[in-house]
């Protein structure tokens, strides 16, 4: 199986397909620190947001790390009391500030406005998407998306200007969210997958752990492969500099047909516990 470890986007911009994640590693030495080690080990792909409050350290290292700003793609997301257009500009430019940088390769919507907390959810994600496009359209951002969109959230923007080119939900063995994925792959929306290792829930898995021997691997390389073999990017995280560098090498072994459909009938596992249409943040 042909596994590409750059994909492009609808827009034709590039993006490595596997990213590494920020969320909970401290602001200051320690989030620095493993942005420095991923980008070492090979990682191109940085995802941060707003609400993990290290976008600081994670900007510094981008523009410490030696490569140039264009070598690497760099992630943040709006978070959720800054929906709305006027909102949205304001945290945007305080990221790119807060960060150090001239532009965001991916801006996302970290979680929709929903039914359950809002009569006008949908006016509210298209007015924070309207803010998203015009930056877009203005060069400050590379690439637009959302984060835990299910496909009832993401149709009205699908009819807008600008579609999403990415949708960036909770993916991994024991809970693979396949109605979203099918949508967005046949939407041409590209998905990642966060909590990739469900946050750490799914290592110690005893059928995870039989297929890591099968193949030799570790449990979080057969979570990372499975991810990417069935398409999806996922974004491990990790401040342990042997695991950060071990999370990408996950292209030297294919997993099996049947495997996969193993894995995909795992019974659900690591689960975070956050709906987007539940959720209470
Ligand atoms: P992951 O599924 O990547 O798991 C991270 C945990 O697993 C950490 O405790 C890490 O420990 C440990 N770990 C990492 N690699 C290994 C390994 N090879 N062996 C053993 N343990 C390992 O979790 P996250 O929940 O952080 O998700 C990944 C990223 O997705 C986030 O960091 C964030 O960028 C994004 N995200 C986005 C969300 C959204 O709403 N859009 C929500 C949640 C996450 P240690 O660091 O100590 O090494």
């Amino acid at each position: 199986m042909d596994v590409k470890k750059f994909i492009t986007l609808r827009n034709g911009v590039e993006m490595q397909g596997i990213g590494f994640g920020t969320w909970k590693s401290a602001d200051g030495q320690a989030a620095y620190d493993s942005v420095i080690e991923a980008i070492k080990a090979g990682y191109r792909h940085i995802d941060t947001a707003t609400l993990y409050k290290n976008e600081a350290s994670v900007g510094k290292a981008v523009n410490e790390c030696g490569l140039k700003r264009e070598e690497i793609f760099v992630t943040s997301k709006v978070w959720n009391r800054s929906r709305g257009y006027d909102k949205t500009m304001a945290a945007f430019e305080k990221t790119l500030s807060v960060m150090g940088l001239d532009y965001l390769d991916l801006y996302l919507i970290h979680w929709p406005a929903i039914p359950a907390q809002f009569e006008d959810w949908n006016d509210i994600n298209l007015s924070t998407w309207k803010a998203l496009t015009e930056l877009y359209k203005a060069g400050k951002i590379k690439a637009i998306g959302t984060a835990n969109f299910f496909p009832q959230h993401l149709e009205s923007l699908m009819q807008t200007e600008v579609q999403p080119m990415i949708n960036q939900i909770e993916y991994h063995p024991g809970y693979t969210q396949d109605e979203v994925v099918k949508y967005c792959q046949a939407n041409g929306i590209v998905v990642q997958g966060w909590s990739p290792l469900g946050n750490g829930a799914v290592l110690n898995d005893a059928f995870l752990g039989e297929m890591a021997a099968k193949y030799g691997k570790s449990v979080a390389q057969i979570c990372l492969r499975f991810a990417v073999q069935n398409g999806i990017v996922p974004l491990p995280k990790s401040v342990t500099p042997s695991r950060i560098a071990s999370n990408l090498d996950i292209y030297d072994f294919e997993i099996s047909e049947a495997d996969m459909k193993a894995i995909a009938a795992m019974p659900e596992t690591g689960f975070s516990g956050w709906n987007p249409n539940e959720v209470d943040f």
